[in-house]
């Protein structure tokens, strides 16, 4: 309460940060009142302001719980006060229409899981939205994925399309609603309409599309379903031939689907949850979440063939929860697209797969102006590591903290992102896809054109990968010739991880960047590779030794060929007792020793990926791929599960080389003594993050910060054994939270890089 001799005072308040669309205004309109203020609050495109007037104390309490009692979805980066002359003549509080104003655009929200009150609300007969398929208010819904400008108002959204009916204009309008200003309400009267229809020309409207499509997934036939950010297929989980068919139907032999489950309950019947686990599941922003699978769960055993982790999510939009109300089966929801291309969301092309991939579709006249993948993450250490980033993520901002200028990254060549800053915010866009195909480029070039106008970012230096022929950098030559700056892979690897962390760009760090492929500059490929780095520059300290790889790249998908090409490097033998060596047909291991022998068409290769394919290989795990790091995530599991006595190897350090010949050598050593795999395995991760500690330590001194980034650790069992190994040790070890780990993580590091780096000068 207000002490009797109070003195007045008048201020503007400014708050930036993620507060559009998250029910900020109406916040701090209930905030003030409660607090006796008089004044108003509004928004501009750059961030929200208050005018307020007030016993001096009592603006103090206001200023101090704009941020701890803030919204939940809302993000607030700084809350600025300055004294105002008290001119305001009013005697109340109020919210005041958007203005639009020049300068540095306000942070877009994130797409949101349905909220707990909507989710009641949506199956409760007697509310007039009881089972409104578009049910939604400003805790949760749609946003990114519906917004075509700044700033984020009813008529910047694909929500414009839809004119409000006079009772959801009601609590639109008025202040104390949980539906004050939510953009994308809707209701039966006036919301976008629910449809399904099948090749044969069924089309049901609303709640019998709903039943339609629940009758067809209960059949075990393929449904795609509208989602936020793009279509899934939906099929049963529980029935073999269902999946079978989808898998069959996207050519995608082997790599995990995710289920959808309606709740969390459901998920434990389906995973082993962590507390942590639960946490993210649950949260706003509804990622898949690699778990340990339960046998028990009735999920037929070709939704992740081989993999004893499961990739579990809940339902998250209010038509999720329509089609899986109970009794329903958890459903495979795997992103509409053909393997590696974008998601699809737009409806024409959906269209196109009606009848050959799905056999029905379940959609709605509601566009989608951003396409965004679900996010997939998994627990390491207790915290969150993304493995790929989109839904609910994306576009929050990562924090550079300081000034540099403009940039964009524009990623890599597969699972490829781009990334545009303005120095002092680095957003990065959701999941693209691999580029190579046509499909992907063109929502490449969309999406960079997207955050650009969003963010309203010129960016004076545009970075690439330094692989002449990744289709990214290829365009970025094109679009920005001089502008370009050229990185090298493993460099914004190592880069990604200085940004998230806000470590000083000046300040040197010894980064391990271990990959799958990478360019050298040496032309070889990279990826086993130690660094001393700053945001501009490095030097490589060591690497594992140069193995030649016969045909490059293309040996990726045989992870035998690897070992054998690793056998000869260790100067073993090709006993034909070793799996490996069986799994390679006599006149292929002919063909081979001379191309290794010759050297000709064989690439010399430093990659920690493929000497995990390598040893994979060598134990009898996986011989032949069909996705990338098949078998080093089956490596990893046969670790995990690892009952015996782990084997002891040592990888020899020194003379700028991490000398992986003695461990191949002690591996084979072991195979013919007879070892078992997964011990084998379980040494072998311990021998890399030891490694890891050794070289830490020997460069102490010199380095500060350990920094770990690349493909290789989204392996969560030798992430966890180094970051312990190098605590123990006393080491400060920075790790991925924000971006993935893998090539999703290389646009950041560019962009981390280029804003840092001198501006190219155009001749
Ligand atoms: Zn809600
Ligand atoms: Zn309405
Ligand atoms: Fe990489």
């Amino acid at each position: 309460m207000r002490a009797p001799q109070s003195r007045q005072a008048s201020e503007r308040v400014e708050v930036a940060g993620i507060v559009q669309g998250v029910g900020f205004r109406p916040f701090v309109y209930r905030l003030a009142t409660e607090l006796d203020l008089v004044g108003q609050v509004g928004n501009d495109s750059a961030k929200v302001f208050i005018d307020v007037v007030g016993d001096a104390a009592a603006l103090d309490e206001f200023a101090e719980r704009l941020r701890s009692d803030a919204p939940p979805l809302s993000f607030i980066e700084h809350v600025t006060r300055r004294p105002t002359e008290t001119t305001l003549e009013t005697d109340h509080f109020r919210i005041v229409d958007s203005v639009e104003a020049a300068g540095p655009r306000t942070l877009v929200p994130p797409d949101t899981g349905l909220c707990p009150d909507c989710l009641a609300e949506l199956f409760e007969s007697s509310n007039r939205r009881f089972r409104h398929p578009f049910i939604t208010c400003t805790n949760c819904g749609p946003r990114f994925s519906i917004i075509t400008s700044l700033p984020y108002d009813r008529p910047n959204t694909t929500m414009a399309d839809f004119a409000m009916c006079a009772a959801c204009t009601a609590e639109y309008t008025d202040p104390t609603d949980r539906r004050y200003h939510a953009q994308p309400i809707g209701c039966h009267e006036c919301g976008p309409t629910l449809w399904f229809s099948a090749p044969d020309g069924e089309h049901v409207v609303g709640r019998a599309g709903i039943e339609a499509a629940r009758k067809m997934i209960c059949s075990g036939h393929i449904v795609a379903v509208k989602g936020v950010g793009g279509f899934h297929f939906a099929v049963d989980a529980t029935d073999e031939e269902g999946v079978g068919r989808l898998r069959h139907r996207k050519h995608r032999p082997d790599k995990p689907l995710a289920v959808m489950v309606r709740d969390l309950e459901a998920a434990q019947r389906v995973a082993v949850l962590s507390s942590a686990e639960e946490r993210l599941l649950t949260s706003p922003a509804r990622p898949v979440v690699l778990a340990r699978a339960r046998g028990d769960a009735g999920i037929v055993a070709s939704v992740a063939p081989g993999n004893p982790l499961i990739g579990v999510m809940l339902a998250y939009t209010p038509v999720h929860h329509l089609l899986l109300t109970e009794p329903f089966p958890p459903v495979v929801m795997t992103s509409a697209n053909v393997a590696g291309e974008p998601i699809t969301y737009r409806d024409a092309d959906i269209e196109a797969q009606l009848g050959t991939v799905a056999d029905g579709l379940l959609t709605n006249d509601r566009r989608i102006a951003t396409p965004c993948d679900d996010s997939v993450v998994r627990v390491v250490d207790g915290s969150l590591l993304p493995i790929r980033r989109g839904r609910g993520y994306a576009p929050i901002p990562v924090s550079l903290e300081r000034a540099g200028h403009a940039a964009l990254g524009v990623g890599g060549e597969l699972k490829s992102t781009c990334c545009v800053t303005d120095g002092v915010h680095a957003w990065v866009s959701p999941h693209i896809g691999d580029m190579g195909t046509l499909a992907t480029l063109r929502t490449f070039e969309e999406t960079v054109d997207r955050f650009q106008s969003m963010y309203g970012i010129e960016p004076a230096a545009v970075a690439v990968d330094s692989h002449p022929g990744y289709a990214t950098s290829r365009w970025a030559h094109r679009t920005w010739s001089a502008r370009v700056v050229e990185t090298q892979h493993h460099h914004a690897h190592i880069a990604a991880v200085m940004a998230e962390h806000h470590l000083d760009p000046a300040t040197p760090v010894l980064g391990f960047a271990f990959d799958g492929t990478g360019y050298g500059d040496d032309g070889s490929i990279w990826g086993g590779e130690v660094l001393h780095a700053t945001a501009t520059g490095y030097e490589r300290l060591a690497s594992l030794v140069p193995v030649a790889l016969p045909g490059g790249d293309a040996a990726i998908e045989h992870p035998a060929r690897v070992a054998l090409a690793h056998l000869t490097a260790a100067e073993v033998d090709w006993d034909e007792d070793l799996p490996a060596v069986g799994a390679v047909p006599l006149r292929d291991r002919r063909l081979l020793a001379q191309q290794l022998a010759s050297g000709f068409g064989c690439v010399p290769t430093t990659s920690m990926g493929r000497l995990f394919d390598a040893v994979a290989s060598l134990i009898g795990l996986r011989h032949r791929v069909s996705f990338e790091a098949q078998a080093a995530i089956e490596l990893e599991h046969a670790a995990q599960d690892n009952a015996g006595q782990a084997c002891d190897y040592r990888f020899e350090l020194g003379n700028g080389q991490l000398d992986q010949r003695p461990v191949i050598r002690a591996i084979v050593a072991d195979l013919l003594g007879g070892r078992s795999p997964g011990e084998i395995a379980d040494g072998f991760h311990t021998a890399v993050s030891d490694a890891v500690r050794m070289i830490a330590t020997r460069h102490a001194a010199s380095s500060g910060i350990v920094v770990l980034s690349g493909g290789v650790f989204q392996n969560a069992l030798l992430t966890e054994r180094t970051v312990v190994a190098l605590r123990e040790s006393g080491h400060d070890a920075r790790t991925h939270r924000l971006v993935p780990p893998n090539d999703g993580g290389l646009a950041l590091g560019q962009a981390f890089i280029a804003t840092n780096s001198p501006i190219p000068q155009e001749t």
